[in-house]
C-alpha cells in the first residue's frame, strides 16, 4: 500500500478487489450499454445484485438511450456492496494504440467520476484501473493519466475528498501506478 496527502486528501494505491472496499462510492470501468460485461464490471453487478442493473436500466430509458457515451459518468446505488455507490463510467477502447484523443477520453472518464461524486457530497471513492483489461490501453501511460487527473482534480478542490484510492487487481498494475505516482510526485507536478 502507498499513501501520500494533497492537502486534506488522502491518495492511496492498494492491491485488491474493488467490491471488497468501504469507500463511499466505487467507480465502475463499464461499457455504453450499461448492462454489464466482464472483467470490473462483472464482479460488481455480480456481488451488487440487480438493484444496480435496474437503475442503470432506468438511465438508458431516460439520460442516456443510446447508451453512456465514453468518458462520461452516471451514478447509481450499489445494491449489496458495502459502498453506497457505484459511479459508472466509460473509458476509450485502445486495443493497443493509445494516442491523444485515448488519453484525453480516459482523463474525462477519471474527471467525470469525481465530478458526480463531488455533487453527490462523497467523501471517499475507489477506482478500478479503467481501460487497461479488456480495451487494451497502455498500463503505464494509463497510470500517468488517471494519477495526473485525479492530483489535479484534489488540487482544483481542496475540501472536496477525505480519500481516494485506486484498488488494483495486479500485483503488476500496482507497481506500475506506484512508480507513476513517485515519478508526478519527484517532478513535484
Ligand atoms: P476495461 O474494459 O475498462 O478495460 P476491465 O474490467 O476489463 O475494464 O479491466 C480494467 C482493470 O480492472 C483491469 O486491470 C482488471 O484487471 C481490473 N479488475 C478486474 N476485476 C477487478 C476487481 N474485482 N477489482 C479491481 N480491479 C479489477
Amino acid at each position: 500500500m502507498k499513501e501520500v496527502k494533497i492537502g486534506k486528501t488522502t491518495l492511496s494505491l492498494i492491491v485488491g478487489d474493488i467490491t471488497e472496499v468501504d469507500t463511499e462510492a466505487i467507480v465502475n470501468a463499464a461499457n455504453p450499454t450499461l448492462m454489464g460485461g466482464g472483467g470490473v464490471d462483472g464482479a460488481i453487478h455480480s456481488k451488487g445484485g440487480p438493484s444496480i442493473l435496474k437503475e442503470c436500466i432506468q438511465i438508458r430509458k431516460t439520460l442516456y438511450p443510446e447508451g453512456l457515451p465514453t468518458g462520461k459518468a452516471v451514478i447509481t446505488n450499489a445494491g449489496n456492496l458495502k459502498a453506497k455507490y457505484v459511479i459508472h463510467t466509460v473509458g476509450p477502447i485502445c486495443n493497443g494504440v493509445m494516442t491523444e484523443k485515448e488519453k484525453e477520453l480516459l482523463s474525462d472518464a477519471y474527471r467525470n467520476s469525481l465530478l458526480i461524486a463531488k455533487q453527490h457530497n462523497i467523501k471517499s471513492v475507489s477506482f478500478p484501473s479503467i481501460s487497461t483489461g479488456a480495451y487494451r490501453c497502455d498500463i503505464k501511460e494509463s497510470s500517468k493519466v488517471a494519477l495526473k487527473t485525479v492530483i489535479d482534480f484534489i488540487k482544483q478542490n481542496p475540501d472536496t475528498f477525505d480519500k481516494i484510492q485506486f484498488v488494483l487487481f495486479q500485483e503488476n498494475i500496482y507497481k506500475l501506478y506506484q512508480q507513476t505516482l513517485e515519478e508526478i510526485l519527484n517532478e513535484s507536478y
